[in-house]
């Protein structure tokens, strides 16, 4: 049954809304977007203040698809072109001011009428391949063939499934679809972008810059090793590139004329008098100068920490900004562009919209919260902190990473041949001639040594070395199996069938998409109740090959790793690191710990810290404020009436230790005891105690809405296996945390503030402004607020280091390719997760460096008016792994 496009009932506002096809409801109904989708949807236009009744609403086809996917029609098929042609009809008719597309099928109906889509099978069944996505194009104005003003937004299904991702935009998109459809005519930013100057114009151009000390937006395209060119930007409306190299790789002016605009390039970015902004600009900086030797100065803006204070949930990248900011449509596929002309204007316009944002931001966050410039700003210097670190890198001790790959390769290599043989797969011959025969027949290398890899080539040589051996070891045999790809793969099929078929167990499925999984879970999960040796092994493996993974860690050739930071990953501020692009680097993040768990001779008990190391002569150290949620949740439940969790916290009293004591005594146990009574009481709660572990794994996540299914899992994953906890201690566990600490009102005055408004303010400044559903937003926004500020207490503690005169010096070592360089600090910071900062000092230093460290982490901040400093320990020794040699 056809559902017709339906017509505005009301005088005409301009706008055609166009979808995709109807749904179950519409057909029902007759009349489009009447559903679930539909709903949002009007819910979503009436705030922008558009009247449904009098939009023209459509769809590509009016017939019902098949189980609503469109896609199983051909493009050619009559559903789809005699809906087009009933839609082209339509709107020629009616004449809107603006079409907006809604999802990826209008915009490319409307954008490319004449081009058939495409469709490509997947596991999933069939998906038309669009040439545009709506990802890039939502937001963007531009004209259709017929020169009709038209803007692409998300379909209202997809935002419905995808609530935060989408509904914001679609929000912010009919916004402007109801500005937009005042006029009939596209009005896109008038921008110069100048690729053609000589070298004497952007010389001269560069020399007004200073003299004017203009603030200025810069953007380089390319790495630390190559850098074909970077744009400057002083008005939005007028951006100029400074080229160095074109596509073809050839150098775009003389030596002489390079070297002249390296050198005034140089100046201006280390001229401290020219406020500069950037986007990400940490990215640009490091390049410019590891790589380049162009360290830049006067950095003022940056339009991602900028960006994030007031749209935190949203995606940074500058697309995004662009999108919502301002009115340039999307043009980031240019940089894929192989004419030198337009790749240049593409980086000539990153600069122009950077410099456009920077500036409406500084009007936008005032009215986000008054305190937003002045977070912002904390965040923005904090980006020097991290540069540094970036820039320095830590000692890194390659050669015994090294060795314990090894060390752990053979050890995975041996528990790989004890699950072959539990796999059956057939022994190797007795004899080396025998092994050397059969590995010859197997190789390719034998059969067409040409074709063979060099590398492939280096492990045919160890194998034949191995397999010459006069005993196979258990490791021998399985490098062997594993490098002629016999081996039972514990993350592969056969691994499945060993223990689904062939033994039997029962199979273990994956709770969202159901299919069979050997995941670390499953088998965690089936080694409880079926301790079969293959189950264990391959725990065991899969853990192994994780570490081994983490040690092909690079390092770079000064020995020293770095990792690339961003302050605003995360939408608490979290700080996140990832390798950096030289390569070396990792998350570190997870860089493990050593596990005090495991029997001592077990390749997993050390853990990789270890190898990052100290520079000689200096004790590395770190300070911790892990297990600081309680400082910002007790200050809340204290402003509620409630200070039992913050005076516990002031006397020493940890709320894990006091719940693990509550479920071994029953939960009235310490209600009549004095604190120091209940100190004493506790102390049969031993740091080694699985119930204080299970505790301390949990608590948090209780007061932050955890389920109880997945508490359960993260309690028996982080205890590798070892606490398997039901429903029913779950609900006594959270029954006790919730009796000892009234945790209830806190959620329910959250409640209260959300259902207000969806925004909170943290104890750090910083606003965030909750997109989600309101009921998954409760959970979020309980979690939010420790994290936060405990990320800022790291972050104060930071600047403080940072900012104090007497922790500068001028002392010159040894640097990056045999260079000295300077190191402008006493304490050198070198490494930031959240919740803990990490440097180094000099041996000789100590005495002066501990009280100095002690005293940037006492910083007190306002929670719920309430005044808290978060303690921290701290410890140093020889490397990040070993602090053994003093406290902090
Ligand atoms: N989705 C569409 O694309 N159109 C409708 O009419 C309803 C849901």
């Amino acid at each position: 049954m056809k559902v017709p496009n339906l017509y505005p009932k009301l005088s005409f506002n301009g706008i055609a809304f166009v979808g995709e096809a109807p749904g179950k409801d519409e057909e029902a109904m007759g009349q489009p977007f009447i559903g679930a989708s539909g709903k949002l949807f009007d819910q979503l236009l009436s705030r922008a203040g558009i009247t449904r009744s009098a939009c023209f609403i459509g769809n590509v086809s009016q017939v019902r698809p098949p189980n609503n996917v469109l896609a199983l029609w051909d493009w050619t098929c009559d559903e789809i072109q005699g809906g087009l042609i009933a839609l082209r009809a339509d709107l020629e008719e009616l004449k809107p001011t603006l079409i907006v597309c809604l999802g990826n099928t209008a915009l490319h109906a409307i954008k490319h009428p004449d081009l058939l889509l495409k469709r490509r099978k997947e596991a999933e069944g069939f998906k038309f391949v669009y040439p545009n996505s709506i990802e890039n194009w939502r937001g963007s104005r531009f004209l259709d063939p017929q020169g009709r003003k038209c803007m692409a937004a998300y379909h209202p299904a997809f935002c419905l499934r995808n609530f935060k991702d989408g509904v914001p935009f679609l929000q912010m998109d009919l916004n402007r679809a109801a500005r937009e459809s005042k006029t009939r005519e596209l009005v896109l930013p008038q921008r110069v972008l100048d690729t053609n100057a000589s070298p004497a114009e952007i010389i001269r151009r560069i020399h007004t810059i200073r003299r004017l000390r203009l603030p200025t937006s810069m953007d380089i395209e390319g790495n630390y090793q190559f850098l074909p060119c970077i744009s400057i930007c002083t008005d939005p409306a007028f951006s100029f590139i400074v080229p160095f190299c074109r596509k073809d790789g050839s150098h775009c002016w003389s030596e002489d004329d390079e070297v002249a605009l390296t050198r005034e390039l140089s100046r201006l970015l280390a001229d401290p008098l020219v406020p500069k902004k950037w986007q990400n600009g940490l990215y640009d900086r490091w390049n410019l100068q590891y790589g380049h030797r162009m360290p830049c100065y006067g950095n003022q803006d940056d339009t991602m920490p900028k960006w994030w204070e007031k749209y935190c949930e949203l995606p940074k990248s500058l697309a995004t900004q662009v999108s919502v900011l301002t009115d340039e449509p999307y043009y980031k596929g240019d940089i894929k562009s192989q004419e030198d002309n337009v790749f240049f204007e593409y980086c000539c316009r990153d600069s122009a919209v950077t410099l456009e944002i920077s500036n409406k931001l500084d009007a936008l966050l005032p009215a986000h919260h008054p305190n937003a410039l002045q977070h912002y700003r904390l965040n923005h210097d904090l980006l020097n902190v991290f540069l540094y670190i970036e820039l320095r890198g830590m000692l890194y001790d390659r050669e015994g990473a090294k060795r314990k790959r090894h060390t752990i390769s053979n050890h995975i290599y041996g528990l790989q041949s004890q699950l072959d043989r539990l796999a059956g797969i057939p022994d190797l011959p007795p004899t080396p001639e025998a092994r050397e025969n059969l590995l010859r027949s197997i190789c390719c290398y034998v059969r067409n040594p040409s074709l063979v890899k060099a590398e492939y080539k280096n492990s045919f040589q160890s194998l034949l070395a191995r397999s010459n051996a006069p005993t196979l070891t258990e490791a021998d045999r399985g490098f062997i199996n594993s490098e002629l790809g016999l081996s039972c793969n514990v993350k592969g099929s056969t691994y499945k069938e060993l223990l689904y078929r062939q033994l039997a167990l029962p199979v273990q499925r994956n709770k969202t998409t159901g299919a069979e999984t050997t995941d670390y879970l499953a088998l965690q999960r089936l080694a409880k109740r079926h301790p079969h040796p293959a189950v264990q092994l391959g725990i065991e493996i899969g853990l192994l090959r994780t570490r081994t993974q983490m040690l092909e860690i690079g390092a770079d050739p000064d020995g020293r790793i770095r990792s690339s930071y961003n302050g605003v990953g995360t939408n608490t501020g979290r700080v996140t690191s990832s390798t950096s692009p030289t390569g070396s680097g990792y998350n570190l993040q997870t860089l493990p710990d050593d596990d005090h768990s495991k029997p001592t001779d077990h390749p997993l008990r050390e853990g990789m810290r270890r190898l990052v190391m100290a520079d000689s002569d200096h004790w590395m150290f770190q300070c911790d404020l892990r297990g600081s949620d309680g400082w910002t949740i007790g200050a809340h439940l204290a402003a509620l009436g409630d200070s039992t969790m913050l005076d516990d916290l002031r006397f020493g009293i940890k709320p894990a230790q006091r719940i693990a004591y509550m479920l071994r005594h029953g939960n009235l146990a310490l209600k009549k005891s004095t604190r120091p009574e209940i100190l004493e009481l506790l102390k049969e709660i031993k740091k080694t105690d699985w119930d204080y572990f299970a505790c301390k794994v949990g608590i948090w996540g209780l007061c932050y809405l955890m389920g109880p299914d997945l508490l359960a899992d993260e309690i028996f994953q982080e205890s590798e296996g070892k606490l398997v906890k039901s429903r029913a201690e779950i609900d006594l566990f959270k029954k006790a945390v919730f009796d000892a600490y009234g945790i209830r009102r806190w959620h329910e005055s959250m409640q209260r503030k959300l259902k207000e408004k969806p925004i909170l303010t943290c104890g750090s400044g910083h606003t965030r402004r909750f997109y989600d559903r309101a009921d998954d937003a409760l959970g979020q926004a309980l979690a939010h607020e420790p994290q936060s500020n405990t990320t800022y207490a790291t972050n104060l503690a930071a600047l403080r280091l940072w900012n104090d005169p007497e922790n500068r010096t001028h002392r010159i070592v040894m640097g990056q390719g045999g260079k000295m360089v300077t190191v402008p600090f006493r304490v050198e910071p070198l490494h930031q997760v959240h919740d803990a900062l990490i440097g180094q000092f000099r041996k000789e230093d100590a005495e002066w460096a501990i009280p100095k460290i002690r005293e940037w982490f006492d910083n007190s901040f306002t929670v719920a008016g309430i005044s808290i400093t978060i303690p921290f320990e701290g410890a140093y020794g020889p490397s990040w792994g070993d602090l053994s040699v003093g406290k902090i």
